[in-house]
């Protein structure tokens, strides 16, 4: 017979083995996934009304949890709308949006000041294992690379893909529809250095998604910050062969339902680890389609224009959330909200508080996630281009202060009155409501004002020539 210390022993061990609960060791923290399309439009996705691209993984984490109608991205272009989900503020406040171009060019010297907190900073505080997989672009020297900015892991590019051609690519536009990877030499870095100089961008997306499984399985018993940004579907297109030809939508879809099976495998990892109900996973897109390239750029749905631009098609994009336990299932949201607000979310999910040394942007929107709170938002967004603030939203209504189109040879054309657009009953907008609704006018106006009033730019760290 076992002594009674043994039989202790024993039912330690076996509770010990057979207790599934991961949520005890992390304290309540969940673990927090952000996929981060690059250029996908808002009406790219089953699930948001596309007619030929197939994307089943993505119609399945909004059937199972929360998708946005109006979900914002804080920029119109790449480097400042990553600046601004990794900090919660706007790229005006963050530095991000002066002088861009510092940044956004292969022999810039700029990036992301080390005087902003990033959302990887504030997890790794609080014991994330954090990683960053994929496209980074806020700063490509060294000391700028996610390593430098809270992220213990990185494996990916440092910027678009498009950004280095190899010295015998053709040259101009015409480029970007070529489907030889050998005409580009964007190069991969795990860490802080290069490890590969022209890596087959066909297997970009295969290839992030296995790292990201790596680091989600190596990190499943605590709790971890995985912040997926995949290159595509930013032209230059590749798509693996597994996925080539398959789409309706030709090349474009194509990639796209290839990110669409990238998000499949995460939450099917998820699930086979046990994660799943301690995992909330973020999907969206850094800005609108870039429509430049007609059957290679995405489609903004029926919204007007977009990439490049303060019309709704820039920087309204898909916004899913999932998290099993907590998100009810199916639902969807039409109060505004945007990336920023993912950073003030996660921090306070994460028990940490957000930093009170600065003004931060982005609002807890767990009543919104998690409750039952449909009021409409009237918290205005603001639409920049640059450090230039071109429009503003309160409700459902829009008011364009300065208007351009994305990538035409017009100047910007300011606007006194503003144009009004209805976004309800004119998502397009193309019926200005100005002359009808002065009260209107006014109340954008004072918000502009009033945003205004507390706007200390950051002081630039990126006075660099290149
Ligand atoms: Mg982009």
């Amino acid at each position: 017979m076992k002594s009674p210390l043994l039989l202790f022993i024993t039912l330690v061990l076996v509770l010990a083995g057979s207790c599934p609960c991961p949520a005890a060791a992390r304290d309540g923290k969940p673990n927090v996934i952000v996929i981060y399309a690059d250029d996908l439009g808002w009406g790219d996705l089953g699930c948001y009304g596309s007619p030929t691209i197939s994307t089943p993984h993505l119609n399945r984490m909004a059937a199972q949890g929360m998708r946005f109608t109006d979900f914002y991205s804080a920029a119109e272009v790449c480097t400042p709308s990553r600046a601004a989900l990794l900090t919660g503020r706007y790229p005006v406040r963050n530095g991000m949006c002066h002088e861009t171009y510092r940044v956004l060019r292969r022999n810039s010297k700029g990036g992301l000041p080390k005087s902003e907190v990033t959302l990887a900073s504030v997890l790794k505080q609080q014991g994330y294992r954090t990683g960053c997989v994929g496209k980074w672009h806020l700063g490509h020297l060294k000391e700028h690379l996610p390593p430098n900015h809270g992220f213990e892991e990185y494996f990916g590019m440092p910027f678009s893909n498009d950004m280095m051609p190899a010295p015998d690519a053709p040259k101009g536009r015409e480029k970007m529809f070529f489907e030889d990877t050998s005409l580009w030499r964007t190069p991969l870095i795990r860490g802080l250095d290069v490890i590969e100089e022209k890596p087959d961008q066909r297997q970009l997306t295969k290839r992030y998604t296995e790292e990201s499984l790596k680091f989600i399985e190596k990190n499943k018993d605590q709790p971890f910050f995985l912040y997926l940004a995949h290159t595509f579907p930013h032209v230059p297109l590749f798509a693996s062969e597994a996925f080539k030809d398959r789409s309706r939508a030709g090349l474009y879809g194509d990639v796209v339902e290839e990110i669409d099976w990238s998000v499949g495998q995460i939450l099917d990892g998820l699930v086979r680890l046990g994660i799943d109900n301690n995992t909330l996973v973020v999907f969206s897109s850094d800005n609108g389609p870039w429509t430049l390239f007609d059957s290679h750029g995405g489609s903004a749905g029926p919204l007007r224009e977009g990439k490049g631009s303060t019309w709704e098609g820039g920087m309204r994009v898909p916004g899913i959330f999932w998290w099993p336990s907590r998100i009810a299932s199916g639902i969807t949201r039409h109060e505004t909200a945007s990336t920023m607000d993912v950073f003030t979310t996660v921090t306070k999910l994460a028990g940490a508080t957000p930093p009170q040394d600065r003004v931060i942007d982005g609002r807890d929107i767990a009543p919104l996630l998690f409750g039952s709170d449909r009021s409409p938002s009237d918290d205005p967004f603001f639409y920049y281009r640059g450090p230039d603030l071109y429009a503003v939203r309160i409700g459902l209504w829009k008011a364009h202060f300065i208007t351009r189109s994305s990538y035409g040879p017009d100047k910007p054309a300011p606007h006194d009155p503003p144009l009004l657009f209805h976004l309800g009953e004119d998502p397009g907008e193309r019926w200005d409501r100005a002359a009808k609704y002065p009260e209107v006018i006014e109340r954008m106006r004072q918000a502009v004002a009033k945003h205004r009033a507390n706007l200390v730019p950051a002081a630039s760290q990126l006075i660099e020539t290149e």
